[in-house]
């Protein structure tokens, strides 16, 4: 459902991803993990065309991403994203934040939206705070809504860049059990994470960045117990 091929992008003249050649199924689950600085977050970036490339070729449910502005349009309703911060739109209540986009790009009158919002907090277990404001409630609550809010457009596949970073830990739990439910679902989901008891128990795949490029990849069990790049065991050493 994705391919990247021959990815290159560059900052100015400092090349950030080198050569990424990704192909992910649908219903795959993905976690995706390295030093900082290792380009994770752009690589995610480029999959939505938060970002572009210049070289290469990133394919995405059929839709080539370096085409036209309308391709970029169907990918952003088909793909959802989720981030360190939370972005909530702070001066709409939660239930708000949920309606905007359905209602703007998928045409849907404020009734739908209002229903497929309290479906989705309800999945996120907090369809109780729907008509606070962001600034009032947790911030694992605030990052349930967040990705409640992406789950309203209907995405085919999540992306998620350090979904659980910037939470305190008493609030990880209930983020982590959010995203298990969505790939026990069969949602396509791409994370960005250092939740290494994550990626074991959800992911099908793990990938290792390291400076720009992907350095080694496979199924969390020969990924963790049996690492083969020293750049791997030495990243794997520091963090479990
Ligand atoms: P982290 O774990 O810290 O989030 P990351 O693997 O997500 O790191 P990226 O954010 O993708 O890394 O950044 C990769 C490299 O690109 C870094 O060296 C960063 O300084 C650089 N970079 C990122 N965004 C920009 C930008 N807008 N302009 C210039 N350089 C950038
Ligand atoms: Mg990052």
């Amino acid at each position: 459902i994705i391919r990247l091929q021959g990815v290159e992008k560059w900052y100015g003249n400092f090349q950030v991803l080198t050569d990424i050649n990704l192909d992910v199924r649908a219903g795959e689950r993905i976690v995706i993990c390295g030093p900082s600085g290792s380009g994770k977050s752009t690589m995610i970036r480029c999959i939505n065309r938060l970002e572009a490339i210049q070289k290469g070729q990133i394919t995405v449910d059929g839709t080539d991403l370096t085409g036209d502005s309308k391709a970029i349009d169907t990918i952003r309703k088909e793909v959802g994203m989720v981030f360190q911060q939370f972005n909530l739109f702070p001066h709409l209540t939660i239930v708000e934040n949920c309606m905007l986009a359905p209602m703007r790009s998928r045409g849907l009158s404020k009734a739908e939206a209002q229903e497929r919002a309290m479906h989705y907090l309800t999945r996120v277990r907090i369809p109780d705070q729907a008509h606070k404001y962001p600034s009032q409630l947790s911030g694992g609550q605030q990052q349930r809504v967040a990705i409640a809010r992406a789950l309203c457009m209907a995405p085919k596949i999540m992306l998620f860049d350090e979904p659980t970073s910037a939470l305190d830990p008493e609030m990880v739990k209930e983020v982590l059990d959010t995203m298990i439910g969505l790939a026990e679902d069969g949602m396509t989901m791409l994370c960005v994470t250092h939740e290494m008891g994550f990626a074991r128990s959800v992911a099908d795949r793990v990938i290792f960045m390291a400076d720009g490029k992907i350095i080694e990849q496979g199924p969390p069990a020969a990924f963790f117990d049996n690492p083969q790049h020293p750049k791997t065991q030495q990243f794997l050493g520091q963090i479990l």
